[in-house]
């Protein structure tokens, strides 16, 4: 049986047709798979469990439909949904794993990750990162009300915009060194992330031996899929069904 890898969907009420490719991905495929893996960013947004967005409503009810027909459904946080806690697991019955995280899949060890932490050339998205992770900070947050920390989120979301201009895109992608630094320390030759919405699979040399760095897809013009069974893993894209209809 299959398992499932899916990342940076970027859900938001704003954009209808991610989430009905979402739900279909949830009603389909996913029921038939072992397990599925969301691995960071499937919200555009998160601004504590408590959220009363009804959108968000709709995507806990559609997780909980899954893990009700015994297929685990397993969650690492993102960049944009790290305030993602127990409350949001409880609900639906997603279990938060940490980053990285290595698996056995088929006998083989593979490291998993959300992928910002591999963005080291990005000093500066790294300090935020390393507050926002913080628990205090994160406790801190979520005394405020819930309409302080979605203005928040704006004006973060406009700063973090703004600034991705200025920088290149070299930049914004993954450091080679800080990906083999963290194959080496977990002991793998395999490693599966997203976060750069690059989708590829890039075969290298890690220490003399092959390695392989899979990269999920984001969900903005179609789906990103990694599927994986007995014969390995493929990266594959999921046109969108119901795509506009032409004028
Ligand atoms: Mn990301």
């Amino acid at each position: 049986m299959t398992i499932l890898f899916i990342s940076d969907l970027h859900l938001e009420a704003g954009k209808p047709e991610i989430g009905e490719q979402f739900l279909d991905f949830l009603a389909g495929e996913a029921l038939e798979a072992r397990e599925l893996y969301i691995l960071g960013d499937l919200f555009e947004a998160w601004l504590g469990d408590d959220d009363p967005n009804p959108y968000y409503a709709d995507m806990k009810a559609a997780l909980r439909n899954v893990v009700e027909a015994d297929i685990a459904v397993k969650f690492m946080h993102g960049n944009r949904d790290f305030m993602i806690g127990q409350e949001f697991a409880a609900e639906t019955g997603v279990m938060l794993l940490p980053d990285p995280l290595v698996v056995d899949l088929f006998g083989r060890r593979v490291l998993l990750s959300h992928g910002d932490a591999l963005c080291t050339d990005d000093v500066h998205y790294q300090q935020v990162r390393a507050m926002t992770r913080n628990p205090e900070w994160q406790a801190m947050m979520m005394q405020k009300t819930i309409e302080e920390r979605i203005a928040f989120a704006i004006e973060a979301r406009q700063q973090s915009m703004a600034r991705s201009e200025t920088v290149s895109d070299e930049i914004m992608d993954v450091n080679q060194g800080a990906v083999e630094a963290v194959m080496r320390e977990h002991d793998v030759d395999t490693m599966l992330h997203g976060h750069t919405h690059r989708p590829a699979v890039h075969e290298f040399e890690l220490d003399g031996s092959p390695a392989t760095r899979i990269v999920l897809g984001d969900w903005y013009e179609q789906g990103s899929v990694v599927r994986w069974d007995e014969q390995g893993p493929r990266l594959e894209s999921m046109p969108r069904q119901d795509s506009p209809s032409e004028i």
